[in-house]
């Protein structure tokens, strides 16, 4: 196992005072840098920095990061679910530590698709069928993994085929911890 004891902090960040969002850390006695690889290649959306020896991941508008002595997440809505979240973290790093023999190490920095690059390849009919006003609502929602393509209905529709199929090419939807 990689990280067998780290401390746990969950607290609302100093810069959003009584947002009622909170965060969490974990400090770290191990350094999991060498993990962060085997991570970029297994977890859609992440991004690697190899300089600062760091991997940001977004999960349902969540803000992810992974440091060399240090995992933290942001913008949860309650303490329990920010604690909750962080001890998932640290079973899947530990999970794919374990699994590094059978993953190909990633040490590439994607990029993420910007709103109005997913926008373009929208059906552009703002029907509402997402629940969002408009598909570039939808689009920004895309971006920040807050939404999926399912739940664009028309997407399925046969006559934007072609742009799902560039669609799932470029939009990262971030898997559940499990
Ligand atoms: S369901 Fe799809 S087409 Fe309709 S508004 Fe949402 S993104 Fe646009």
């Amino acid at each position: 196992m990689l990280i067998e004891k780290y401390d746990l902090e969950v607290f609302t960040p100093p810069c959003e005072p009584g947002a009622e969002r909170y965060a969490a850390k974990a400090r770290l006695i191990a350094d999991i840098s060498e993990v962060l690889p085997y991570l970029n290649a297994t977890l859609r959306g992440a991004i690697y920095h190899p300089g600062a020896q760091a991997l940001t991941w977004k999960k349902g508008g969540h803000n992810i990061a992974f440091h060399a002595y240090e995992i933290a997440t942001s913008n949860v809505e309650d303490r329990d679910g920010a604690e909750k979240e962080l001890k998932g973290l640290i079973e899947l790093v530990n999970r794919t530590w374990e699994r590094r023999a059978e993953i190909t190490p990633d040490t590439t920095t994607r990029q993420r698709p910007t709103p109005m690059a997913i926008y373009k390849l929208l059906p552009n009919t703002n029907c509402k069928g997402c629940g969002e006003s408009t598909c570039y609502s939808f689009a920004l929602k895309l971006a920040a993994a807050q939404k999926k393509l399912a739940d664009c209905p028309p997407l399925t529709e046969p006559q934007y085929a072609e742009k799902l199929a560039a669609l799932e090419e470029v939009v990262i939807e971030a898997p559940a911890i499990a």
